[in-house]
């Protein structure tokens, strides 16, 4: 699947709307559309669909190989996507994995609908995976930047996320999210409701002391 939209959880590929996308809301379906870029991550979070059994080969989200920026810039094209309210670089794995391939396709999709916002969800990886300044990239391509926090420190998040960076990758991650603030218009670090009103207290700090906005978004199975 390349691009998909989202209801209670559950992933649609787009090719079960119309044309125009017009059914989407009449289907319950908020007008955003996700991006699938790829199944490659440098984290192997314990809670991560990636790794359980609800994510398998079966699962269409599932891919063999990376979707490449003409994949998804064609299926794009299938469609009049021009009422969207947002699209959003997601998937099954981390897109900035696979950098090059978001920013083409932010690149189309701004010099087509530039008036569409656009949101990358990250792990916050993207500098020293890339071994560049990617936050700076983001300018004029990417409205809005959303990082899963996780955790209130560098070994809470490590435990989490078995990130390849070990507990470096929390600094990183809160590096990222203070950079992408000078490039990009909102940026909102993530945690969701079920670790613990001390553990919630404890991110909420995290972000204060750096003057991050936190979300605390529902946990959804
Ligand atoms: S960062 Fe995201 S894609 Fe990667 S393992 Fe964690 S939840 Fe899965």
């Amino acid at each position: 699947m390349i691009l998909y939209g989202v209801k209670q959880g559950k992933y649609y590929n787009i090719e079960n709307f119309k044309h125009d996308l017009s059914d989407m809301e009449e289907k319950g379906f908020a007008k955003k559309i996700y991006i699938n870029v790829t199944n490659k991550c440098n984290c192997a979070c314990t809670f991560c669909l990636r790794s359980t059994k609800e994510m398998n080969e079966n699962n269409s989200l599932w891919l063999k190989k990376d979707n490449t920026a003409q994949m998804i810039i064609g299926k794009f094209k299938e469609y009049d996507w021009k009422n969207l309210e947002e699209i959003i670089f997601c998937g099954f794995g981390e897109p900035t994995m696979c950098m090059d391939t978001v920013l083409e396709v932010a690149d189309y999709l701004k010099n087509t609908h530039k008036e569409i916002p656009l949101r990358l969800n990250t792990n916050g990886s993207a500098n020293r995976e890339n071994h560049r300044d990617v936050a700076k990239e983001l300018q004029g391509r990417i409205d809005t930047v959303s990082i899963s926090l996780n955790a209130s420190n560098a070994q809470k998040y490590y435990e989490i996320t078995r990130s390849k960076y070990k507990e470096q990758a929390y600094e990183d991650m809160l590096d990222f999210a203070k950079e992408c603030e000078s490039y990009v218009p909102n940026v909102v670090l993530t945690i969701v409701d079920c670790i613990g009103e001390e553990e919630i207290a404890a991110c909420k700090k995290v972000c204060a002391d750096r003057n991050l906005t936190l979300r605390i978004r529902p946990f959804e199975t």
